[in-house]
This record gives structure tokens, C-alpha cells and sequence, in this order.
């Protein structure tokens, strides 16, 4: 065995959402595997807390952060200018984890409202992928992972827009895995099921709820960010090297759950 295949070194990744949740416990988990990480979130408060306590768990890294707004096209070419004018201007990973919803009934939503989903879960992870398709193709062998959803592969409660958002991400990740194999770019994604974040902290506080939910989970409990993040940094790694526009359900067997 080649422990080279199992590890990092050296790398840089950016992870969008990166300062809390699923997509801290994403840069967290890579920089154990030796990458370099860059975070990207609104609230730069929340960033500098999360560069902080990484810093304190791996202070042999690299850990920078920049505020913007995913799902504001002028943010999105900031951020995407910042990451070009870094180091040498190349990139090994991209994982596309900033997200959000509202969950209401269909006829609810407001125009905007609606849009705004899938601007920042969708348009963001499109216009991130192909801007940085450069950067990232400065590298032999390079990784995009898409944090996608359940819901885009079955009806869950969350209402249509997000479930769109997230079916239509899974969509990108087949297309672009085919279009960018020729540029050594693996392109994946992860469909979680329920994780404790703070997103869901309100709605798994409710027993009744947290009932229903569990009752559709085979294994009889939510998911941790770490297991999210554990399938993401398996997708980056040289040893995932032959596997591309692939999609890891972290679910607990709910979606293999019929009757
Ligand atoms: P959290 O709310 O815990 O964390 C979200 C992170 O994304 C934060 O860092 C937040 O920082 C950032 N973020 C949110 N909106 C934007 C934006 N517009 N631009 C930039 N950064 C943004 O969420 P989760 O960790 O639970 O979710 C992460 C991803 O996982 C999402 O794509 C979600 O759809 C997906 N997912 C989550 C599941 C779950 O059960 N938790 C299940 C299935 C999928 P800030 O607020 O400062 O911007």
C-alpha cells in the first residue's frame, strides 16, 4: 500500500460554507489529511472563530478565509479573484457546501425568495466549477465535490426549490465529471440525509419531529458533519483516482429504505 494515496500533502482546497456545520467539518477532516484549506462564508466573524480553532488543532497549516456571499454574482467574482491572486493561483480541490433553503408550500414562495435558493446552492457551485476550471487544471489530477442532498434524489419535506436546487447539482456533477475527465478533474458529490448542524438543531429539537425522522433512518439516528466530511475527503483523495461523477449517499440507509 502507498501511503501517498491516503493523503493530501500539499494540496489546497476551498470550501465554500466553510466556517460552521458541514463544511468546517470538511476543512477540518482535510486538513488532517495534510491539505492547505480556504474558507468562504458571509459572516467573517464566523470565519476568523472557525480559522482560529483549525488553527489550533493543525498550527503546521494554511487556513485562510474570505466573506462573500455564494449566492451574489459580484461576491462570488471576488471571492474567485481572491483565490486566483493567491500563492501561485491554482487549486487541487473545490468543494461546493454553502447552502440554504425556506421550506414552504410551493404556491408560497415568493419570486425572489425562490431564486435565491438556487442561487446559492446551485448558480454558485456552476459559476465556482467553471471559473476555477483554470486554476484547477494547473494540477495532473484535481477534485471538484458537490455537497448535494437526499432531496435531490426523492421527495423530502423541505419544500420544491431546494429539492430542485440540490436534483439539478447531481445533474452538473454527471455532466461536468464526463466533460472535464479529459482535464484530469474528478467531479462527485455526497447526499446527506439529516445532520446535526445548526440548520437543523431547531427542527430536531422538536421530539415529534426528531420521531418521524428517525423512524425513516434505517440506522435509528442523524448523521454527524464528520461523517459527511469523511466521504468528501475520501472523494478528494488520490486513492478515489478512478472514481468520478459518483454520488455518496450519507443517509443512514434512508434512501434505501421502501417499506
Ligand atoms: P450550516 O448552516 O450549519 O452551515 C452553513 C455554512 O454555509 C456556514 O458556514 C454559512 O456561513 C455558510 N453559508 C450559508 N449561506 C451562504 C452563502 N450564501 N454564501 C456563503 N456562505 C454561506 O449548514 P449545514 O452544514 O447543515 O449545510 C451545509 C450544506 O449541506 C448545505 O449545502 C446543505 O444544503 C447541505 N445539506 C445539509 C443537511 C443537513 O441535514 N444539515 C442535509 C443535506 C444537505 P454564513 O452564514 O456566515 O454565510
Amino acid at each position: 500500500m502507498d501511503p501517498k494515496r491516503w493523503r493530501l500533502d500539499g494540496q489546497l482546497a476551498l470550501v465554500t460554507g466553510g466556517s460552521a456545520g458541514i463544511g468546517r467539518a470538511i476543512a477540518r477532516e482535510l486538513l488532517g489529511f495534510g491539505a492547505n484549506v480556504l474558507l468562504a462564508a458571509r459572516d467573517s466573524a464566523g470565519l476568523d472563530t472557525a480559522r482560529a480553532e483549525l488553527l489550533e488543532d493543525f498550527p503546521e497549516r494554511e487556513v485562510e478565509c474570505f466573506a462573500a456571499d455564494v449566492g451574489d454574482d459580484e461576491q462570488r467574482r471576488e471571492l474567485l479573484d481572491w483565490v486566483e491572486d493567491l500563492g501561485d493561483g491554482s487549486l487541487h480541490i473545490l468543494v461546493n457546501n454553502a447552502g440554504t433553503n425556506t421550506s414552504k408550500p410551493t404556491t408560497d414562495y415568493g419570486d425572489e425568495e425562490w431564486r435565491q435558493i438556487f442561487e446559492t446552492n446551485l448558480f454558485s457551485a456552476f459559476e465556482l466549477s467553471r471559473y476555477l476550471h483554470p486554476l484547477l487544471t494547473r494540477h495532473a489530477a484535481s477534485s471538484i465535490v458537490n455537497v448535494g442532498s437526499v432531496s435531490g434524489l426523492t421527495h423530502v419535506r423541505t419544500g420544491a426549490p431546494y429539492g430542485m436546487s440540490k436534483a439539478a447539482m447531481h445533474q452538473m456533477t454527471r455532466n461536468l465529471a464526463v466533460e472535464w475527465a479529459e482535464d484530469g478533474v474528478r467531479v462527485n458529490a455526497v447526499a446527506p440525509w439529516y445532520i446535526r448542524t445548526r440548520r437543523t438543531s431547531s427542527k430536531l429539537a422538536n421530539p415529534d419531529y426528531l420521531d418521524d425522522v428517525l423512524l425513516r433512518t434505517p440506522m435509528g439516528r442523524v448523521g454527524e458533519p464528520e461523517e459527511v466530511a469523511a466521504a468528501v475527503a475520501f472523494l478528494c483523495l488520490p486513492a478515489a483516482g478512478y472514481i468520478t461523477g459518483e454520488c455518496i449517499a450519507v443517509d443512514g440507509g434512508f434512501l434505501r429504505y421502501g417499506f
